[in-house]
Order: C-alpha cells, then structure tokens, then sequence
C-alpha cells in the first residue's frame, strides 16, 4: 500500500480551465469570482448574507470587532479549539475564558460556559467540533439570558445541519473556513454569514481598508479613481484565483457529503468490534447532519499501546494522522496570560484522540488498511 497522506484536497478537473481563464482574464484579486463564489456558498447553506475573506482567522477576527468585542471583555471559549479562535479574541484585547468541552460532541459544554459568566462576559465563542454541531438550542438560550453575542467558528462546518438548518443560516454571525484541509477548499479563505446587516457593512467594509464602496473596481472600466478612506480597516479580501477553486468544488458539494457519509460508516463498521477504540458519537439531535469534516477516534486505556505510539507505529505502516487539538490553555502563550487552568474533560479527552485520513478520494482498500492496521496494534 502507497503512503497514505493525513490529507488530500478534491480538486475538480474544471478547476484548472477556470483559474487559467482568471489569469488570463488579467484580473488576479478580488473581482467577479468573489462575487459568484458568495451568491453560490449562501444558496447551498441557505444564508442571507455570505462575504469572503482571505481565511476563517480574517473572518474571526473581523466578527469579534464588527460585535464591539474589546480591553475589559471577557469572551468564553472552549480551549479545544485551533488557535486562531482565541489569538484573535487576544488581537482586539478581549481576556479569553477557557470552557470545557462535552464529553460526547467534544463541543462546548453549556453549563461550564454558565458556570463562567461573570460581569464583563460578552459573548461566547463556539465551535462545531469536526463537523458536529454544537447544543446551539440551550447555547442561544443562555446568550438570551445573560445578554451575550454568539459567535460561530464554523471552520469544521460547512454543510453542517442543526434541527433542520444549516450552520450559517441562522442570525448567529459564523466564520468558515477554507483552508487547504477542510472539507471545501480555496487554497487560503474564509467566509463570513450573518443576517444583521450592520455586521455585514462592518465586514465588506473592514476586509477591504476600509475603503467605502466598490473600491476594488476603481482599476475597472466602471471605476473611480477615487476613494475614501472611512475606517481604518485589514487587507483581508479573497482573490478570485481562489474563489475558482471554491465555486468549482460547490458544483459537486452533494457527492462530497455523501462520499463523507458513507467513508464515516465504512470506518464505524471496521472499527465496531474493537473494544479500545471509542468512536465519534452520534448528532445527538433530530433532523441535523454532521459534516464529517474530521472522522476523529479516541484510544482507550486497555489498549495494547498508547495513542501516541499508535501516531508512531501507523506513520511506519504509511498512514498519515493528526491531532485536533492541543488545548489552547496547554499552549506556552496561554498557560502564562490564563494561570492554572483546569478543564478535566478536554484535558482526557485530548491524551485518547486521533483524527485519521478521511477525505473525498479516499478508497475502500485504503479505509480497510487503516482499520486492520488500527485493529491488530490496540488490541
Ligand atoms: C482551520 C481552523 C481555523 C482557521 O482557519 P484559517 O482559514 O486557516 O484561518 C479556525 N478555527 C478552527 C476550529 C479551525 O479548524
């Protein structure tokens, strides 16, 4: 068996016609393509309003400031999470509160978030762990009653569906991202939904300068010279060489999600027997869909060997892992702002995951030598 690579992008065939006829179009950066790439995204997950950034960390950071987030502001977090969700809460000043995950979704725990409202609480961050979606119900309710923002860090989320709704059509304002690894990819982007308006204005606004209107025309043959300045605003737009990408995959979204769901239950039925493996749990609600951005497991205690020697021994079998994530409260960074954080479940949980290869072109064969591989080492 060829190496297997942690991650292989799908790239659509028609992908390279559409992004030699942008060079060729001269029009390199933002342009029409951001523009289809928008209108196409928002009518698959049914949003209101969809604007493209350069990735889901732009879009993070964008959210927070078009809320008001800032110094004095305590924001709840959960630490299990990439990063970015927190460096950027950190950019505009705000104290993150790390939160501790639930045991089952691995997404934010509402009654540890509840337990850490304080004062100056604004808002709470969640994230859709993996592709699941987080207990947005009790969640949205709790923001209600503590008068709390929401925001969204949808990165593992696109094609996601809570109780009927995609993640990203409801009024939370929701980052996506991009990025090479996720499930749909425009090399680096990210994507920003929202139904307030304000919020919308804010983020065309500040991805562009924060120059006021249509300014990246002003090279067109429509266009202005002149431009205002209004805020000082990020150089934070997607060029239309990536939009290509984006637009080519959406064409093909439907095989994507269902390719998805069957490799999720090809590696659930090949790993059922095994009694030190846990598996990713259920959507523990009616009428949703998991994403299946990340198919992670998790490694027992009574296993043969541990989840690390695991990472080890499957690299020498030729396949390909990650872990998702260090908690950010185990980070250098983090432990010297936040202390002595203790987060018991996300804390466990971190020491026993595995996310294993799971993408579009993925093969039975390749699926069946992880598994017998995963078999024969744990137990
Ligand atoms: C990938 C990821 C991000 C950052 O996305 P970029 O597009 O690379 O900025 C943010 N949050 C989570 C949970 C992620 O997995």
């Amino acid at each position: 068996m060829d190496y297997i690579p942690f991650h292989v992008p799908h790239i659509p065939e028609s992908t390279y016609d559409a992004i030699r006829d942008v060079i060729k179009s001269g029009w390199l950066t933002t342009g029409p393509k951001v523009g289809i790439f928008e209108t196409s995204f928002g009518q698959i997950i049914n949003s209101k309003n969809s604007v493209a950034v350069s990735s889901c960390t732009a879009a993070l950071h964008l959210a927070y400031l078009a809320h008001k987030l800032g110094p004095g502001d305590e924001v709840i977090v959960p630490s299990f999470t990439f990063c970015s969700t927190i460096n950027t809460l950190v950019h505009v000043g705000v104290t993150p509160i790390f939160c501790d995950i639930d045991e089952k979704t691995l997404c934010l725990d509402p009654h540890d978030a509840e337990r850490k409202i304080t004062k100056k609480t604004k808002a709470i961050v969640i994230v859709h762990y993996g592709g699941m979606p987080a207990d947005m119900d009790t969640i949205n309710k709790l923001a209600v009653r503590h008068n709390l923002v929401v925001i969204e860090d949808a990165a593992h989320a696109f094609m996601t569906k809570y109780k009927g709704q995609y993640i990203g059509s409801g009024s939370n304002t929701t980052c996506f991202s991009f990025y090479a690894t996720k499930n749909l990819t425009t090399s680096e982007g990210g994507m920003i939904t929202s139904d307030n308006a304000e919020v919308v204005d804010f983020v065309q606004l500040m991805r562009m300068h924060g120059i006021s209107k249509q300014a990246w025309n002003r090279y067109g043959k429509e266009g202005d010279w002149h431009y205002d300045v209004i805020a000082p605003g990020y150089k934070y737009n997607m060029t239309d060489i990536e939009a290509v990408l984006g637009i080519e995959q959406l064409k093909g979204v439907q095989t994507s999600i269902d390719k998805r769901k069957y490799l999720a239950d090809k590696f659930k039925h090949l790993l059922r027997n095994n009694p030190n493996i846990l598996l990713p749990a259920e959507v523990p609600y009616q009428n949703s869909q998991h994403a299946w951005h990340l198919f992670v497991i998790r490694v027992n205690d009574q296993s043969k060997i541990s989840r690390d020697q695991l990472i080890n021994e499957l690299k020498i079998a030729g396949i390909g892992t990650s872990v998702h994530f260090i908690p950010n409260h185990m980070q250098s960074y983090y432990k010297n702002m936040a202390g002595n954080v203790s987060l018991s479940v996300t804390e466990k949980v971190y020491n026993s995951i595995l996310s294993l290869p799971f993408y579009q072109d993925l093969t039975d064969e390749q699926v069946e030598y992880i598994c017998a591989n995963i078999n024969h080492l744990t137990q």
